[in-house]
Order: structure tokens, then C-alpha cells, then sequence
């Protein structure tokens, strides 16, 4: 059990124990605080493709010691990002293999489940509880109480969401919210926003010399469009001999008998290879090869088919419950800044609640309100940019092509420089470690912020 600090007797459930579930979890324990991970899954599972992480969050794994070992164990170093038309001629590219010089860290390329992995080992077994589904919160002046499907119950002091899109904790929040009489914008409320699907899955054991890519010491995240529907593949590939794959688009919609659609909102949820769409398995991937050849080396148990929702919800906290990654900003993938921003939102929070002085209400309301105010203008930025990612990458047409092309390969250096700057200048770490040198030409921009006006100023 953890020690917890002088002045302080938080005791923080968090429910899930997907990517900022156990980000929370990991800095929570070296913060000293004592917490307890509630996750509906019985076991770990492989399920997912791939993520990037990039050099805003690096920084952070720097400073936990973790960054080498996840170099070493997981992640190759993503040299950039290449565009492709479906008869693979490029439409762009855009570099990363300078950001590790001008930022202090590349961008790492990893599989999800290896990083969920990573993260899961540095978390002790007894601080999570497995086959937990989270139903129903409640909570008062003095606690939260948490009600699981299995009918065990949990109270704590704080209780922080992390169970992705359609986390339980916000629903809770709006229901608290709304008996108060302070319901939530209606925008809130109104369901997520859809119009994608995707089938993601990682092709193992492949042999190097059919796949010459794999022959490469760092790896490239690669876009093939097709050219008429808004279809799209993605391929990075892992460490290992392995190729994560992504097809996704509105193509990928399938109705039943009836014309009802089959798919249940969110969640990556197992399908077999027989639901795939059969036109997607003659699409080229490689000169000789196509994505039904991925298939064919993907266990198809972990072949996940999901809806691809979007949301930034302007509600984050209430009482003693807050939000952390998807559940409070469900970003498109494309944008490759899911990951990164659920990991910036777990440092914000778990350096405010360091220097939490109690865990009343008013001192939670501040510290929770600090946290919003700091970490909601860069989510909803990310949230933008990944809209903007994905359009460039969905939409069809000469319209369409004209933007790609400006975008991807008219775009001034200057101006990508910029842009990029803006993104990676910021690269937040925990107040409670010791700082890492700040590495990189350009130095980090991150801006202290504090709930407490007694406590020193919180880097977040
Ligand atoms: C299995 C899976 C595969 C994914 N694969 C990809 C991918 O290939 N590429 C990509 O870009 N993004 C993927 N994502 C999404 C990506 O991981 C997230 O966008 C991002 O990292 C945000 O993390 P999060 O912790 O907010 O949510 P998630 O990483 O989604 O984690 C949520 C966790 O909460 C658990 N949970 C859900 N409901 C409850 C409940 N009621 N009670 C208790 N626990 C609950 C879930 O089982 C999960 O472990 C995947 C998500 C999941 C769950």
C-alpha cells in the first residue's frame, strides 16, 4: 500500500485500465497516493493495432525513469508519415526524423496491447482489481460510492473515469449533475458524433524477406487511399515482424437481414475475419502483397471491427468524479493523438492531486477546476486537429486531392516547422519527480499551473 503524503488522505479509485487507466495508476504510486484500478475486462487482451507516441509525452516517460525501457521492449522510432494513392504512387510525406534534435525525443512508433502491457507491469497485480464493469456511481459530501455488475461495491474519496467513450463515470456525473439542478450543456448529452468504421488488427510472424519493409531499423506510418471511396489503409510496422493494420471508412458499414446495423456503439470488440468487407482483401498494401495477406497473419480472435465516434465534451468533473482521456475528448484516430493526450491529461491531474491540501469538496472542485481550465484549450486542439487529419485523409474528390496536395507536398517547410512547434513545444511533466533535462533545441513550453496558492507551482 502507498504511503500518503502529509496534509493528504486521498483515496482515488480509477476505473479502467486501459491507457489512462494505468498512466494514472503508475504516477498516482510514485506520487505516493494510494488508488485502486477497477477493470471490466477478466484479463489482458491483445486487442487493437497501433498508436503513436509522441514527443509531448516523452518527456514524461523520461522523467519516470520509463522511456529506455520502452525504446528497448516495445517501441521502434517513427521516421515520418508517407501518403500513398492505392496504385502506391505518393501524394506526401511528412517527416519526423528531426523532431528527437529540435524537440529532445522522436516520435515512437508501438502496438496498443504492447503498450498496454508495458504500462500494466509497472503497476502492482494488488492495485488493480480485474472483471470489475463499473455500473453506477453515487456519491456525497463525504465519499463516492462505486456499484460494479458484480454487485461488489467500492467508496473512495475521489473517483476518476477512464473507461474510454461511453464511460459509466460520466453518465453518473450528468445523472449527479442534473438531480442538482446544474445539468450539463445539451451538447453533452447529445450522443457521440459517428460516420467511420475501422477493422484494426496486427499481422504476426511475417517473413522479412516477402515483407522488406520489416528489414528497416525504424518504421513509417503509411496512408493508402483508394481512389474513389473513402476508404483508407494504414500500416506501421513493429518491432518483431509484425505489420499493425488499419482499414477503415464508410465502406466498411455492414446492415443485417433486417437493414438494422450490426455493430454496437464503440468499443473494440472481437469480429471475425469472415465479417470483413470482402473488396478490402485484394487491396494492395505492398507491390506484391495486399491486405487480405495481413489477414491471413492476423489471429483472427484479435481482429477488432469498431465504430469510430468523436466528441469533446465540455463537462469534465463533478464532486468527487473526474474524467481522464476518451471519456471526457473521443478523438478520430488519424490524428495519432488519443494516446498522447489521455497520458498529458493523467500528469495534469495527478500533479494537482499531489498537492491536494484535503479531500473536501471545495478543495476537489479547485483542484479538478485547475485541471480543466489547463488541460480542455489543448484536448480541444487535438480534438480540431484530428478532425482535420482525418478529412485530409477520408474525403474524395478534386476538391479533396487539391488540399491533399497542398498539405502533404506544396506545404512551405516554414510552415510545417510551425505547426509542428506549436504541437511538440509543449511537453508537460509531473511536479512531484525531479525534472529531466530539457532536451532538444527547441526548449519545452509548458506552463506551471497550481490549485493551491500555498503549494509551488505544479508543471502540468
Ligand atoms: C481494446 C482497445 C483497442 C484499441 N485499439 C486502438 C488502436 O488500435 N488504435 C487507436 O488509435 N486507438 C485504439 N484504442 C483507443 C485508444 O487506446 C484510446 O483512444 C486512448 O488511448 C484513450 O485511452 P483511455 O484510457 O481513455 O481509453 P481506453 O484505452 O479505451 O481504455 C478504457 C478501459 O476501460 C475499460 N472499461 C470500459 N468500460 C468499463 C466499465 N464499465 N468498468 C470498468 N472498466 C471499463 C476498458 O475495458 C478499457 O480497458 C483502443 C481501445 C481499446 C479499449
Amino acid at each position: 500500500m502507498a504511503t500518503k503524503p502529509p496534509g493528504t488522505n486521498a483515496n482515488i479509485l480509477i476505473s479502467g485500465a486501459g491507457i489512462g487507466g494505468c498512466i494514472m495508476a503508475i504516477l498516482l504510486g510514485r506520487a505516493g497516493l494510494d488508488y485502486l484500478v477497477l477493470e471490466r475486462a477478466t484479463a489482458f487482451k491483445r486487442l487493437g493495432s497501433s498508436l503513436t507516441l509522441s514527443s509531448q509525452i516523452l518527456r514524461l516517460f523520461d522523467q519516470l525513469g520509463l522511456l529506455e525501457e520502452l525504446k528497448e521492449r516495445v517501441a521502434l522510432k517513427v521516421n515520418g508519415m508517407t501518403t500513398l494513392k492505392q496504385d502506391l504512387s505518393l501524394i506526401g510525406r511528412t517527416p519526423t526524423e528531426y523532431f528527437e534534435e529540435r524537440y529532445g525525443y522522436g516520435t515512437l512508433g508501438v502496438a496498443r496491447a504492447d503498450f498496454v502491457e508495458f504500462l500494466l507491469s509497472k503497476i502492482p497485480s494488488d492495485r488493480i482489481q480485474w472483471g470489475k464493469r463499473v455500473l453506477n456511481v453515487e456519491q456525497d459530501d463525504e465519499q463516492v460510492t462505486v456499484y460494479c455488475a458484480d454487485k461488489t461495491k467500492y467508496q473512495a474519496d475521489i473517483l476518476i473515469g477512464a473507461e474510454g467513450a461511453y464511460s459509466p463515470v460520466r453518465q453518473s456525473m450528468f445523472k449527479y449533475l442534473t438531480e442538482k439542478g446544474t445539468p450539463p450543456p445539451k451538447s453533452d448529452l447529445a450522443p457521440l458524433n459517428f460516420e467511420m468504421f475501422c477493422n484494426v488488427g496486427v499481422a504476426t510472424n511475417l517473413d522479412p524477406k516477402e515483407y522488406p519493409v520489416l528489414n528497416k531499423e525504424n518504421t513509417e506510418l503509411d496512408a493508402i487511399l483508394a481512389n474513389d471511396l473513402p476508404f483508407t489503409v494504414w500500416l506501421l510496422k513493429l518491432s518483431g515482424n509484425r505489420i499493425a493494420w488499419t482499414a477503415g471508412g464508410k465502406l466498411l458499414s455492414r446492415k443485417d437481414k433486417s437493414g438494422q446495423e450490426t455493430l454496437r456503439a464503440s468499443e473494440w470488440e472481437l469480429r471475425t475475419d469472415e465479417e470483413l468487407a470482402p473488396e478490402i482483401r485484394d487491396f494492395k498494401v505492398y507491390s506484391d502483397k495486399t491486405l487480405g495477406d495481413l489477414i491471413d497473419k492476423t489471429d483472427p480472435e484479435l481482429i477488432s471491427r469498431v465504430m469510430l465516434e468523436d466528441k469533446c465534451f465540455s463537462t469534465w468533473y463533478a464532486g468527487r468524479m473526474v474524467l481522464i482521456g476518451d471519456a471526457c475528448h473521443k478523438l478520430m484516430p488519424f490524428g495519432g493523438q488519443g494516446a498522447t493526450q489521455t497520458v498529458l491529461d493523467a500528469a495534469c491531474l495527478a500533479s494537482l492531486l499531489h498537492e491536494l491540501p484535503s479531500t473536501d469538496m471545495a478543495s476537489l472542485n479547485q483542484a479538478f477546476s485547475a485541471y480543466f481550465k489547463h488541460r480542455y484549450p489543448s484536448a480541444k486542439a487535438a480534438y480540431d486537429s484530428s478532425q482535420m487529419a482525418t478529412s485530409l485523409t477520408a474525403n474524395r474528390g478534386v476538391m479533396a486531392d487539391a488540399i491533399r496536395s497542398i498539405s502533404l507536398k506544396y506545404m512551405p517547410d516554414k510552415v510545417v516547422t510551425m505547426l509542428m512547434d506549436k504541437l511538440n513545444g509543449e511537453r508537460p511533466i509531473v511536479s512531484f519527480l525531479p525534472p529531466p533535462p530539457d532536451r532538444g533545441l527547441l526548449k519545452s513550453t509548458s506552463v506551471p499551473v497550481s490549485a493551491f496558492t500555498h503549494t509551488k507551482p505544479t508543471t502540468c
